[in-house]
């Protein structure tokens, strides 16, 4: 029997990236996986690829309706579900006096309201499971330490966070465990243009793996059984602070 045979799990932001990761790791391990994001093309294309246990849908994350037409979709498809990886998500870098109000509110709609709504979209269906379900919230270091031209994006997944500690203790005698990931710099498209200079200082000096936070996303929903409310940062060392000074002989 493979690991995720019993799971029925839904991801946003699922058609590239990290979330597209996810899913492919997901199916490889037996998961049914329902995964929605707004780049249809990208989506259906991988949809196609994976089979018959992979199943894509539009889902924008900031509309109610889209939440509820995708958690009907993939009950039809795989019955309720057992596990919610909230993984969509925008970033930039903008200094404080040149952010707009839109830009700040749009950021905050997609990382926060939508993880909120998806929150309360998908407690429902893992109650329908009979035995409750696993939430991974993903958050970022930007939701853990503060730096400079973040406010928006720091303000969105520090709420993640908070979201997560809120939930784990609302939905925990349902037997729903939520918990929130904190990625450092991972290599995806939202990191392309990054001077990777930054990170010489950091413990472990490199991008991290799309598949090294893969990983630690499946352990959270199937092994991590007295986790809840909590965060698991996977940074290289990035939140430690100051560089080590160098060590002379
Ligand atoms: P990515 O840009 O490759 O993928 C994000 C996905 O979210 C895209 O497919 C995009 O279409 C989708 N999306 C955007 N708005 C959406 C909406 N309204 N509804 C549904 N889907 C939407 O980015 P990634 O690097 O894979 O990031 C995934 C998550 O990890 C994000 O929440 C991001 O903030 C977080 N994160 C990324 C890094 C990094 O270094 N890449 C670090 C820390 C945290």
């Amino acid at each position: 029997m493979a690991r995720f045979d019993n799971e029925v799990v839904l991801v946003t932001g699922g058609a590239q990236g990290m979330g597209a990761n996810h899913v492919r790791h997901l199916i490889a391990e037996g998961a049914r996986v329902l995964f929605g994001d707004v780049a249809v093309a990208d989506g259906e294309a991988l949809a196609a690829e994976l089979g018959e246990n992979a199943k894509f849908v539009r889902l924008d994350v900031t509309d109610d309706q889209s939440w509820t037409d995708a958690v009907t979709a993939g009950e039809e498809a795989f019955g309720p579900f057992t596990a919610l990886v909230n993984n969509a998500g925008v970033s930039g870098v903008t200094p404080w006096l040149t952010l707009s109000t839109d830009d700040f509110k749009r950021m905050i709609e997609i990382n926060t309201v939508g993880t909120f709504i998806g929150i309360r979209s998908i407690v429902p269906s893992l109650k329908r499971s009979g035995r409750g379900g696993v939430i991974v919230n993903i958050s970022s270091t930007a939701g853990i330490a503060p730096s400079a031209g973040t406010a928006t994006y720091a303000a969105s997944k520090w709420a993640v966070r908070g979201l997560t500690k809120v939930a784990a203790l609302e939905f925990g005698h349902d037997n729903i465990r939520v918990v929130s990931v904190h990625p450092g710099f991972v290599e995806t498209q939202m990191t392309a243009g990054v001077d990777l200079s930054i990170l010489s200082g950091q413990p472990i000096p490199r991008l991290a793996t799309k598949d090294e936070v893969s990983k630690l996303v499946l352990f959270l929903i199937v092994d991590a059984t007295y986790s809840t409310g909590t965060e698991f940062i996977i940074d290289g060392g990035n939140t430690l602070g100051a560089a080590p000074l160098e060590m002379k002989d």
